[in-house]
């Protein structure tokens, strides 16, 4: 009878594991990889589309070129992750897309100049009302210590904060509320950005504001032009307004 070889388990087993773990990961490189690059590639395209704009409209920007850090923010963002199945190839075009519920992920464009005008600082506490896709939050949250962003919608504010926890964002807390009274708990901001157009702006927001912060919010009727608006707090409280550019977002609801 032919004898049994027995093999000392560690030497068998540990190079066979090792093995079995190297070509998972050549596996995974060969599918996940190229796709990343295409995305990459995309993205680094949306990026010259909106320097582009930046550029036409430096007039009202009152510069020609964005901070490198947010250009870098957003060419880090997947925008891919935050768009409907059925618009993924049209992720990185730099217009709107719709969300569902009636609401729009906002052009890159103007997420890229909204998020510049900000100049946040990297201990920076920001808070977003409307957090639709969260594409925008997620942008903010490669600058910032740490965002809140409220959503009026509540499968959108869900299904948002889903996305961060499967993509890995820990430092965007969400919450399902009306964002015009702002969130007192966490308050005052740094930086506060509305992404929903205001009939006015919200006097919790201007409160919840820390003297020396900066507010973007889009200011107008849903059938007349709307104006971003850049509010800057002063040390002693004073505000000053400043009219950037005319846009369009959808309108900011809500009972008030
Ligand atoms: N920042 C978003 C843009 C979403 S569009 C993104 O990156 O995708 C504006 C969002 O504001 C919509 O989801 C809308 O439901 C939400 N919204 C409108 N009024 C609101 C309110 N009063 N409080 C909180 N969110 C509001």
């Amino acid at each position: 009878m032919k004898p049994t070889t027995y093999y000392p388990l560690p030497s068998f087993k540990a190079p066979f594991f090792l093995f079995l773990a190297f070509s998972l990961c050549i596996t995974h490189q060969a599918f996940a990889s190229p796709m990343e690059d295409y995305y990459m590639q995309k993205r680094q395209h949306m990026i010259r589309l909106i320097e582009q704009d930046v550029h036409e409209t430096s007039q009202y920007l009152d510069t020609e070129a964005l901070d490198e850090k947010v250009l870098k923010a957003i060419s880090t963002v997947p925008r891919h992750k935050f768009v409907r199945p059925d618009t993924i190839e049209d992720a990185y075009k730099n217009h709107p897309l719709p969300i569902g519920y009636g609401q729009t992920i906002s052009q890159p464009y103007i997420v890229a100049i909204m998020t510049d005008l900000l100049k946040l600082s990297t201990d920076d506490k920001v808070l977003e009302v409307g957090t639709g896709s969260g594409y925008q939050a997620a942008v903010l949250s490669e600058l910032v210590k740490q965002v809140y962003s409220i959503e009026i919608i509540t499968p959108l504010g869900e299904q948002a904060k889903s996305r961060f926890k499967t993509i890995g964002y820990k430092n965007i807390t969400t919450k399902i509320g009306d964002g015009y009274y702002g969130w007192l708990e966490h308050a005052p901001y740094d930086a506060i950005i509305v992404t929903a157009a205001a009939s006015h702006i919200p006097h919790a927001l201007i409160e919840q504001l820390k003297a020396g912060g900066r507010m973007m919010i889009p200011v107008g009727s849903n059938f007349m032009t709307q104006q971003l608006l850049l509010i800057t707090k002063t040390i002693d409280g004073e505000l000053q307004t400043q009219q950037i550019l005319p846009v369009r977002f959808v309108p900011l609801t809500g009972e008030h």
